[in-house]
């Protein structure tokens, strides 16, 4: 499946919209939230590019405290649909959509080989 299929607001099998008061896995479905997301009456159109953008800044805030245990000196790749490696301004980080953080150098290690066991992976 193509990242930009997935609904960005679905984060492991819950629907985050900002329509809803609280995440609710009752409204989520493969059909709707990997297909035809655009349509759902809670999707919001926040704009990818801007998304990307401000997903980068606050990677660079994170990494400026932790850069010896995220920062990989080659970037890792996964099959994982979570997962997100991206070049920041020291080096290499992976971010995984499914928890919302980035991943320590040793965790994109596991995404990497392991991706198909991740108890993250819905
Ligand atoms: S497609 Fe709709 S239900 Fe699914 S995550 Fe997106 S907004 Fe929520
Ligand atoms: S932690 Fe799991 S869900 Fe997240 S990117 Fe890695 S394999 Fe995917």
């Amino acid at each position: 499946m193509q990242k930009h299929d997935i609904c960005p607001h679905y984060k492991s099998g819950y629907c985050t919209s900002p329509m809803l008061d609280t995440p609710t896995a009752d409204v989520t479905s493969p059909n709707r939230c990997f297909n035809s997301f655009k349509g759902c009456r809670y999707f919001v159109d926040t704009g990818e590019e801007k998304q990307g953008l401000e997903l980068y800044q606050s990677v660079e805030q994170e990494i400026k405290f932790y850069p010896l245990v995220n920062v990989m000196e080659s970037p890792l790749e996964s099959s994982c649909e979570n997962y997100r490696p991206m070049r920041t301004g020291k080096g290499y980080v992976a971010f995984c959509t499914a928890l919302g953080r980035i991943l320590t150098v040793t965790n994109a290690e596991m995404c990497s080989k392991y991706w198909r066991s991740c108890p993250y992976r819905t």
